[in-house]
């Protein structure tokens, strides 16, 4: 799942991204609402963290332009303590939950989840693949009953091989979709990570499930690759 955060406080912003990503989010991160809005149009989220009072666009603006233009993304806004007015206008303007600040993580991650859960988009909450089954909301992965001890980074790899399940995924796809950072592409930090999941997928089933295509990627399948 991945999630938008647009925040100009820069502690407050890194703050979410750490504690989004901590839990197997992919988060990306705007200071201001135009190139919040902008990067809302270009990525396909799965939810929007918007604060209310930005420089460039008001977090108001970004609901409704992108309501206007039919996005059906769920906006989680962030208002300043006591205004009654924003939390108002935003609902009508489309944003679908609010939080006031100052707030608890938890509390943010609890309406995260619902929202993620309410969905709006067309993606399934549980990937089902064999025995293997995956909560997209909850972050818990199971296999022929047993839970998977998954890192977030391990989730998340998991989850894209899994959406995209019998085609081959290039390695620099999953540099770009799995690991949001330009990492070198010769770097060993896939296969690593690969490797684990492999292990973890072993505990409780005979197949790996992820194969690798040599020279090119891997290919999530059960059986070997052809
Ligand atoms: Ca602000």
């Amino acid at each position: 799942m991945r999630i938008l955060v647009v925040e100009d406080e820069k502690k407050v912003a890194r703050f979410l991204e750490k504690g989004l990503r901590e839990e197997g989010y992919s988060v990306d991160v705007s200071h201001d609402g135009t190139d919040g809005l902008l990067k809302a149009h270009v990525h396909d989220y799965d939810l929007l963290v918007l604060d209310v009072m930005l420089p460039g666009k008001s977090g108001l603006e970004v609901v409704r332009e992108l309501r206007a233009r039919e996005s059906s993304v769920p906006v989680l806004l962030l208002t300043a303590r006591g205004d009654q007015d924003d939390i108002v206008l935003g609902l009508d303007a489309g944003a679908d939950d609010y939080l006031t600040k100052p707030f608890g993580f938890d509390e943010l991650l609890a309406r995260v989840r619902a929202l993620l859960r309410r969905g709006g988009s067309a993606r399934p909450d549980r990937l089902i693949y064999d025995d293997l089954e995956l909560d997209r909301v909850t972050h818990k992965a199971h296999r022929g009953g047993d839970r998977l001890d998954l890192t977030p980074k391990e989730f998340q790899l998991l989850e894209f091989l899994m959406l995209n399940a019998e085609r081959v995924v290039r390695r620099t796809e999953l540099l770009e979709k799995v690991w949001d950072l330009q990492f070198d592409p010769m770097s060993n930090v896939i296969d690593v990570h690969v490797g684990h999941l492999r292990r973890k997928l072993r505990e409780s089933g005979d197949d790996p499930l992820v194969h690798t295509v040599r020279g090119v990627g891997y290919i999530f399948q059960k059986g070997e690759a052809k």
